[in-house]
């Protein structure tokens, strides 16, 4: 069986599909099969998107437009691919390896959502007044005072690029094409080689609505690629989703043209569970995170900090339930978690599990491959205890399905071992007296923080980091300000 969007083997750049002379096979990470050829972009393709996306901006109506003619178009891409969701999801199942749960829940409906509620948000931006002011002419000291007044208006920044990654890849796309178009900008989206079509999917659709040519641009390809993207000097801003050394490349990259540089980065988020906390609820949570997209989430809570009182106990009911999760193929509706992104993630994973045996932190369960699957790059459910926060498995991001416990006696050591991270994207807290936990949740330094397990979906609550997980912030009621520039427009009133 074919998978949707497989068949999609050209560029999208300046409304039209343009062939490459360079194609890489996809691989569906479960079963290692070829899903698709997918066109590679290469230097001049990628100067031909630039060059389409820098006209559209300069020459074009895009920026003009009023943003409820922008919305317009948003709404009816919206609604495009929310006719699509079925093939979106089976898409994602595939190029990700993702278990439907995830798929259907996080990867594709959760966003969807979250864009309408940014259209919906952006219409409320119109001008600001200055307020009128009256004041000496500075030419003339002693003569009338002069009245004035303007207007403080947003203005796109320009030409973007957005350069995303593997692990959410129709999000990722997603909240880079909504934000940018809609506060006006052009935008050239690149994507992870890993999963080229869950991009190439907005060209097909961006065609269906009639989205004015060059105003979305898709080009895939690799580091080369978003190296040229990141430093040439008609990219205004990068938009950036991806690891926290690649952050860095890209800043160092745009530096010398002084682009606006967003970045989404990586996390080693710490979930906080008190003495008083549901133990049994807790555990679930600590569990269940780990088996999205095993493992394979920014703002996943990987570091359990739990207290000395209930740390057995707590270990004990984890193991139980990560036992029961069925790990396999994702196009089988019960599988729970699936595999990783390509051998080489999954090797980067057990050289951590690894190492992290020899620093002398305790292995509860897993730590290898699951032995019945013989094909596709599996990591088995891993349960660390004995952990001390300085080992590289509480460091660093495994990006696997990987939890380490370490223990704590006091609310301030909690705190200091959560903070103990050079990442700051996300934390949790489970305890029985939600206003300590407010309170505490107010001094871990990330930009997110689960009181509880959290609300549901928040379609208002902004996504970003502190420390190195990042600069900007994404969703949200300012999630547009990212993507736009004040303007002051001072003028005389009264003749
Ligand atoms: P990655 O950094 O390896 O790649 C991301 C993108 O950058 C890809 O498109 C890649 O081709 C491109 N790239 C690589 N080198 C480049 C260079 N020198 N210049 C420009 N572009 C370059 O990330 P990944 O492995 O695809 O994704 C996983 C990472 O993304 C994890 O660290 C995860 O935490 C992070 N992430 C963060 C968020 C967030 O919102 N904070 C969300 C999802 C993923």
């Amino acid at each position: 069986m074919s998978i949707p969007f497989t068949h999609l083997d050209k560029l999208y750049i300046d409304g039209h599909w343009v062939p490459t002379t360079d194609y890489e096979a996809v691989l569906n990470p479960a079963t290692e099969a070829v899903i698709g050829h997918a066109p590679v972009g290469d230097k001049s393709t990628a100067e031909a998107a630039i060059a389409a996306a820098r006209h559209a901006f300069d020459h074009g109506p895009w920026p003009l437009m009023s943003m409820h003619e922008r919305a317009g178009y948003l709404r009816r891409l919206h609604a495009a691919l929310v006719a699509e969701r079925e093939a979106i999801a089976a898409l994602i199942i595939a190029e990700v390896g993702c278990s439907q749960g995830v798929t259907y829940g996080m990867q594709v409906d959760m966003p969807l959502g979250h864009v309408l509620t940014a259209i919906d948000q952006s219409l409320n931006g119109e001008p600001r007044q200055i307020a009128t002011h009256a004041a000496p002419n500075p030419f003339n000291p002693g003569g009338p005072l002069l009245l004035g007044g303007g207007s403080i208006e947003r203005e796109p920044i320009g030409v973007v690029a957005g350069i995303t990654g593997y692990n959410f890849p129709f999000l990722l796309n997603l909240a880079k094409v909504f934000p940018a178009l809609l506060a006006g900008n052009t935008l050239v989206l690149k994507p992870s080689p890993f999963t080229p079509y869950s991009a190439l999917l907005f060209g097909q659709l961006a065609e269906k609505i009639g989205l004015p040519a060059g105003v979305l641009n898709i080009i895939t390809g690799g580091p080369q690629i978003g190296a040229l993207l990141s430093s040439d000097p008609r990219v205004d801003m990068v938009s950036f989703t991806g690891s926290e050394a690649v952050g860095i490349s890209i800043m160092s990259q745009a530096a010398p043209t002084l682009k606006r540089v967003h970045l989404e980065l990586g996390g080693k988020s710490a979930l906080i569970v008190r003495a008083d906390a549901d133990v049994q609820t807790a555990a679930m949570a600590a569990v269940g995170g780990l088996t999205v997209n095993a493992g394979q989430g920014c703002a996943l809570l990987t570091r359990f900090v739990v207290h000395e009182s209930i740390r057995a106990p707590f270990m004990q009911i984890a193991q139980a339930i990560a036992s029961q999760i069925k790990v396999g193929d994702p196009a089988d509706p019960t599988v729970m978690m699936g595999p990783l992104i390509r051998e080489s993630q999954r090797a980067k994973v057990q050289g951590f599990i690894d190492r992290g045996r020899e620093s002398g932190a305790r292995l509860v369960c897993g730590g290898g491959r699951p032995a019945d699957l013989k094909r596709g790059f599996f990591s088995e459910l891993t349960l660390f205890d004995d952990v001390r926060n300085d080992m590289e498995i509480a460091q660093e991001e495994i990006f696997g399905p990987v939890g380490v416990t370490i223990g704590f006696e006091t609310d301030e050591q909690a705190l200091a071992i959560a903070n103990d991270s050079r990442f700051g994207l996300n934390g949790g807290i489970f305890t029985a007296d939600a206003a300590t936990g407010l309170h505490m949740a107010r001094r871990i330094r990330a930009g997110s923080v689960y009181l509880n397990g959290g609300g549901g979906q928040m379609p208002y609550a902004p996504i970003g980091g502190f420390k190195r997980s990042g600069i900007g912030r994404e969703f949200g009621p300012d999630w547009l300000k990212e993507f736009t520039q004040e303007k002051s427009i001072i003028y005389p009133i009264g003749r």
